[in-house]
């Protein structure tokens, strides 16, 4: 599964999309790093979308969570009974 050219590593950031063409899987990194993310499905290399996707940390317990799909600006997740925090602002495409 090595791809044609070597690439290079490259920050992942927290929030980045990836969609797969055919079958339309979305996933999104929760966590980032410094490598060569290449995820495939469908046997096809999944591509990169300039959407990101907001992650919200809770102060209290640590949880972390995103929102997929159906982003609004209004949106204020709750846990632990405080507001969480936005961690990585999320960008329409
Ligand atoms: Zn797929
Ligand atoms: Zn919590």
């Amino acid at each position: 599964m090595t791809g044609e050219n070597a690439s290079k590593d490259f920050p992942i950031k927290a929030g980045m999309v990836y969609v797969c063409r055919i079958c339309g899987a979305e996933l999104s990194v929760i966590k980032g790093g410094h490598g060569r993310l290449a995820p495939v499905c469908c046997n096809a290399a999944m591509t990169l979308v300039a959407r990101i996707n907001s992650i919200y940390a809770c102060p209290v317990c640590g949880s972390e969570i995103t929102v997929i799909s159906g982003f609004s600006g209004s949106f204020s997740p709750v846990c632990c009974n405080t507001a969480m925090l936005v961690k990585v602002f999320g960008k329409a495409a």
